[in-house]
This record gives structure tokens, sequence and C-alpha cells, in this order.
């Protein structure tokens, strides 16, 4: 009898991201996650000497609450923190101030892929410090510089099914952020940590909750998922019971392994923070961080499909790359009112607009990401200016020069940023509009080479490409190719 019970994975995550301020959550000590020299942004506060009081960073609590808006989570009117109390090295107090039942967003959501992903809680709490384990040494050492910098956590609904949702949630939640200026968010750094919870069911009771730590990149969210549905589905088939644990990920051998059973659920036995005041945040406090919210991934996505109809794949390229689709957009704003003025038209026709801003498009997006190889796009460091680049689009799109002139005088631009008409003209490197030059030079080139014309004639292709191949020579690609096939084959 064939087994026909389907298997279905339910995932949940759990976010941690580094919120980017000046100072740390509860003392002035400056929030500089790329510090290398061990504790020294630290006090008396944040390494919880007798006697000290935190205070509260404000900026830190209005970008969770930014965070929430933008995810369509409910704000809390009241709310509070609360001391989590567990014992571990990297953490001075014996307690992190966290948020227990009353944090700032709750019941939010996020879209991917036209999928609702259910946001359970976003809040507020405090980073805990780090420890290092010297080679061979047979002792620890703590660094205290991330104790107490702000740190977001975000709960989801178990409404993920595939390592892919998990990835793409992530990947949105990380876009997210960084637009919103709340965090850098960068996964090798730490900034952002992904927790996943993941069990396998075959009916409507909920399989054994596994958890997978450490996972550094969002590929490996996606694969450590997906290993796990597996590694669950399978234990499950053959009549075994998946462990409650909390597992890691190998890099190398691409499995999740074991790293501790769940011991008893923790009593973290959590209580309101005595040293801080509870919150209240009335309707104008949580407009004024409304009103501080920008364009939004997805409604950039919309913006430059409609706007600028790009195909999809170019929409997202720089809906990831903010630096570089401000920089198209730089470069669109030249074009304003010069369609009329140069072409002659009243009123613009949409395709020809359009056809223009998918050639900046392209070049941006192939040409010049191919001449920085891998490196991210930055204005600042790019020496074309947005005027220099449009002139350079409209050249090609007036056909003033042909495709292949084009990527040369990228290259030149590129290197020196240089004006692209002065490159063009120095060089000489105009198209030849002008036939009956294009003419001149084919009856040269016919002339030099009657055997490739003996060939052509007894019917070798190729004989053509070749002397097509001197005329583009001759004329240093400044001729058009389909021009020239046909002034050759109507001379021969
Ligand atoms: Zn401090």
């Amino acid at each position: 009898m064939i087994n026909k019970i389907m298997y279905k994975p339910t995932i949940g995550l759990e976010i941690h991201a580094e919120l980017k301020t000046n100072s740390k959550m509860f003392c002035s000590c400056k929030n500089d996650p790329n510090e290398k020299r061990p504790n020294f942004n630290i006090c008396p506060i944040c390494t919880a000497q007798p006697g000290t009081l935190p205070v509260a960073n404000e900026e830190a609590i209005k970008k969770v609450i930014k965070t929430g808006l933008a995810l369509n989570c409910e704000i809390a009117k009241d709310s509070k923190f609360d001391r989590k109390n567990y014992f571990y090295p990297d953490l001075p107090k014996g307690y992190q101030i966290s948020q227990y039942d009353m944090p700032f967003c709750q019941k939010g959501f996020l879209e991917i892929e036209g999928k609702k992903i259910r946001i359970t809680r976003i809040h507020l709490e405090e980073d805990t410090g780090s420890l290092m384990h010297p080679d061979g040494a047979e002792y620890s050492l703590v660094n205290l510089n991330r104790a107490g910098i702000p740190l977001l956590e975000l709960v989801t609904e178990p409404d993920i099914n595939s390592g892919r949702e998990a990835r793409l949630f992530a990947e949105e939640l990380q876009m997210i952020l960084r637009y919103l200026g709340v965090s850098s968010a960068d996964m090798e750094k730490g900034q952002m940590r992904v927790e996943v919870n993941i069990s396998v069911s075959k009916g409507k009771k909920l399989g054994t909750k596994v958890e997978i730590k450490n996972l550094n990149s969002f590929k490996v969210v996606e694969k450590a998922v997906d290993f796990e549905i597996e590694r669950q589905t399978e234990l499950l088939k053959n009549g075994e019971k998946v462990v409650q644990e909390t597992r890691g990920w190998h890099d190398k051998k691409e499995i999740t392994f074991s790293q501790r059973e769940k011991e008893e659920a923790h009593d973290y036995r959590y209580f309101p923070e005595p040293d801080l005041p509870a919150m209240h945040f009335d309707e104008k406090f949580i407009e004024e961080i409304k009103g501080t919210i920008p364009e939004l991934p997805e409604q950039k996505r919309e913006r430059f499909k409609t706007e600028y109809g790009l195909d999809e794949n170019s929409v997202e390229i720089f809906v990831v790359n903010k630096d570089l689709s401000e920089y198209f957009e730089k470069v669109v704003s030249e074009f304003e009112g010069w369609l009329e003025s140069e072409l002659g038209n009243e009123v613009i026709p949409d395709e020809k607009e359009k056809k223009l801003f998918k050639l900046v498009a392209n070049y941006l997006i192939s040409d010049i990401k191919g001449l920085l190889r891998d490196k991210e796009f930055s204005e600042a460091e790019f020496k074309i200016t947005p005027e220099n680049f449009a002139e350079f689009v409209k050249m090609i799109y007036k056909g003033e020069i042909s495709s292949k002139i084009a990527k040369m005088v990228l290259l030149d631009m590129f290197n020196t940023g240089a004006d692209p008409s002065q490159i063009v003209d120095e060089n000489n490197l105009r198209q030849m509009i002008d036939d009956s030059e294009i003419e001149r030079i084919i009856k040269e080139v016919i002339t030099k080479n009657p055997k490739a014309v003996q060939d052509y004639k007894a019917g070798k292709q190729n004989a053509l490409q070749f002397m097509a191949g001197q005329v583009m020579k001759e004329t240093r690609g400044t001729a058009k190719p389909e021009k020239v096939q046909k002034i050759l084959k109507k001379l021969l």
C-alpha cells in the first residue's frame, strides 16, 4: 500500500537585530559594533557595578516602535521593561532587561510573495557581552563591549512552511530594517541573528519542536530548515521520535547537529524592572514616529514597476540596492523636458520614455555591475555624475554611438569620470550616419579582398562576415553592423 500520509512542516522564526543608536540601551557608552579593543566601550552601568541605575534610551524605543509600525503591528499605549533572570558569564547583572508581557508591538504581519506571515510580537531588550575562547587555553575571556547594546527581538507565528519562505522572510526583514535606518542588520557581523523553531507533523497536532541556532547567513537559514524538514520527516516515517532539542548548523557537512537537549523549561522569574518607570505613549508620540517612515521595499517595487516599466528582476536589484536605485532616479530626472525638446514630441509617448528608462537600468545593472566586479555600488565612490550618465544614454538612444562604442565610452567614463561627448569627440567615435561614407569604405574593402568576393559569390557565407569585419575595423566600430551587412550585400 502506498503511504499517502503528508508530513507538514511548521516553522516559526525568532530574529534578533542590534539597533543602530549612538549610545547603549541603558547607559551613555558608545554603541559601536566595530570596536575591536575588548572592554573599551564599558562603564559601571553596563558592567553592573553595585549602586548603578539604568536610564532607557529613547532613540532605541522609537526605533522599535517605528519597526512595529512598518510591520503593521499594534503599538502598545502602555508598556514596561522586565527582568529576565538567568546566569551566564557574558551577563554581568545576572539578569537581562527585556520585555515580558507588555511588548511595544504585537499582532503585525509581513507579506512574502503574497503570503501573510504573522508577527506575534516585537520587543526591546539589551544584548549580552561576548565570550572568547583562546586556542588551547583553559579559560575564556569576557568582552563587554556588546553588553547593553539595544536589541530588537521579533517573533513570528508558525506560518512558514519551507526553507525558502524562512529565507525570504529574513531577507525582506533585513531590507526593511535597513530602509528604516534602525539596524545595519548584517548577519555575518552578528547584527542580525535568526533562530528557527521547526516541527513536522502528519496530522493537525503539531510535532515536537526543534530549535536551530547560529545560522549566520540567509543561505544557511534556507539549507538548515530544508535539512531539518527532511531529517524529521525521515524519523517519523521510520516510526522514530523527534527529540526536543537545540541544534546547530555544521557549515562543511551541511547538516544540523544536536547541541543540547532541552532541559526543563526555563523559569526566568520575570518581574517588572524596578529601576525603570513604566512607559506611556500617547497618540501624538506614535503619529510622529509614523511620519518618519520612508518608502518601504514593497512600495518601491510597485513604484518602479509602474513608473519606469522595468521587469521584475531589474526592480528587485534596485530595491535591494538602495544606493543604485537612488542614482537611477537621479539619472532619470535628467531626462525631464529633454524628450520633448530634443525629439520634438509635444506629448511624450510612454513607450519612448520607458525605452529610455530601460536603457539606463540595463547599463547600470549589467555594465556598471560588471565593471564594479563584486563591489557594491556606492554613489560616493562612483566617478560618473548622473548628468553625464544621462548624456551617455541619450547618445545611445539617438543612435549617435553604437552599443559597441558605448561599452568603450562607458569604461572610460567609469575610470576617469569624463564627459561622454568629450570622449566621443576626442576619439572621433560618433556613429557614421552618413551612408556615403560607409559605402566608400565598403568599396575599398571589396577592392582589397578579391578572394573573399569570389568566395562569397561561390556561396560561402563566412566570406561576407569576414568583409563586414574588415569594414567594422576600418570604421573602428562606429558603423552600425546591420547597415554594413545591408550595403555590402547590395554592392556585391
Ligand atoms: Zn556602559
